[in-house]
């Protein structure tokens, strides 16, 4: 096999795979906390501190993960509303003192990064 031009080769090739992974993530079903805030693909690394990590992924400490796979049998706060993030961030008594503003549906990606820039 004879290969003419092989960077144009694998930039062409670099591009459908960006695409292709770029359909995958617009259209997966995991993930969909990060989608809301890294919309596209990128081969370059996002630097996030690790309490960003946890507040975007919603893993780790939150009862509602915990829950989710099966180390916990409730997914509550113990105010009684699901102990996610947004949850401790925007809406639980306990955290009163912490709170942000709870970001509307439609301005939620947004709101993402304005948090995570502050
Ligand atoms: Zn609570």
């Amino acid at each position: 096999m004879q290969v003419l031009n092989p960077r144009c080769e694998l930039k062409h090739l670099q591009e459908l795979f960006l695409k292709k992974w770029q359909n995958l993530w617009d259209n997966g079903n995991t993930g969909r906390s990060v989608h809301k805030v890294l919309k596209t693909v990128n081969l370059k690394p996002v630097f996030w501190t690790r309490e960003e990590i946890l507040f975007v992924t919603g893993h780790d400490p939150f009862p509602s993960f915990l829950n989710r796979f099966h180390f916990s049998d409730i997914d509550s706060c113990a105010c009684g509303e699901v102990g996610d993030p947004i949850h401790y961030a925007t809406s639980c008594p306990l955290t009163l003192s912490w709170h942000i503003r709870k970001p509307s549906t439609s301005l939620e990606s947004l709101w993402y990064q304005r948090v995570l820039e502050n």
